[in-house]
C-alpha cells in the first residue's frame, strides 16, 4: 500500500471511491492506517490532495491516535483501563486480572469473546448504574422511576414518565466518563431537552461536563453509541 510522511509518522494509505461527486476526504482506521475517500466519476491526483489536507489529515491523526476502543484488536476496555486479552485453557468463562491488566479467557473465538463481555459488563453496568443513580439523584433533584442496563445504541436513554436505560458498555468509560452519562439522564429527568437551561443545571453538579463530553467523544464503542 502507498505510503507518506506526516511529521514523523509514516502513514500508510488506500484510496476508495465515496459517494460524493465533488468531495475528497480522508478518516483513519482504529489501526492509524488513512483511508482516502475520492469522488465517484472523477479522477484524483491522491497525492497532490493529499498535500493540499496535511492540516486536516494531521487533525484525524491526532484525533485518531487518542480514540480508544472498548473492544480492540487483542484488548478490553475496562474501568477506562486497558485491559490485555490472554488465552488460557484452565480459565473458567473469563478472568480478570486487574492488577497485571490482564482479562484471561478460555476462547480464541471473537464472538464468543464478545459474548463473555457482555455478560460481564452487562451485571457490572447493572451494579454500578443502582448504585450511581440513587447517589446522584438527590444531587440533581430528579427522581427516577426505574433504572436497568440494556443493549442500546445510546450511552444512556430516558423518558419522560422517568425510566432510566444505560448501556451495557458502560463499565468500560473511567469513573468520570461513566458519572458523567448518570448525570446527564437524571438531569433529562429535570429538564427534557438539551436548552440552555438543561446546560446549567447539569454544570451545577457537573461543572467540567464540557470537557468529559469531548473525552468521551473519544471512546469507540464495540457497537455506534452517543448520548440521547
Ligand atoms: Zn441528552
Amino acid at each position: 500500500m502507498p505510503t507518506f510522511d506526516l511529521g514523523n509518522n509514516r502513514i500508510v494509505y488506500s484510496v476508495i471511491k465515496g459517494t460524493s461527486r465533488s468531495y475528497t476526504y480522508f478518516r483513519f482506521r482504529p489501526d492509524l492506517t488513512l483511508e482516502v475517500v475520492v469522488p465517484r466519476g472523477r479522477r484524483v491526483d491522491v497525492e497532490w490532495a493529499i498535500s493540499q489536507k496535511v492540516g486536516e489529515i494531521r487533525k484525524e491523526y491526532q484525533r485518531a491516535v487518542k480514540t480508544r476502543l472498548i473492544l480492540g484488536p487483542g484488548t478490553v476496555m475496562y474501568d477506562g483501563r486497558i485491559l490485555k486479552v490472554v488465552y488460557s485453557e484452565a480459565t473458567n468463562g473469563l478472568v480478570p486480572l486487574l492488577d497485571s491488566g490482564e482479562l484471561l479467557v478460555n476462547t480464541t473465538d471473537p464472538r464468543r469473546l464478545k459474548e463473555l463481555v457482555r455478560r460481564w459488563f452487562l451485571k457490572e453496568s447493572s451494579t454500578y448504574v443502582v448504585k450511581k443513580v440513587r447517589e446522584l439523584a438527590p444531587k440533581v433533584g430528579a427522581r427516577p422511576r426505574t433504572v436497568d442496563v440494556r443493549e442500546i445504541g445510546k450511552w444512556g436513554y430516558c423518558t419522560q414518565s422517568g425510566r432510566l436505560s444505560f448501556s451495557w458498555q458502560l463499565i468500560a468509560l473511567p469513573e468520570k466518563l461513566r458519572e458523567y452519562v448518570v448525570f446527564h439522564e437524571l438531569t433529562h429527568l429535570v429538564e427534557f431537552n438539551h436548552s440552555p437551561a438543561f446546560r446549567r443545571r447539569l454544570a451545577a453538579v457537573c461543572s467540567d461536563f464540557r470537557e468529559r463530553e469531548r473525552e468521551l467523544d473519544l471512546v469507540r464503542p464495540y457497537d455506534r453509541l452517543s448520548l440521547d
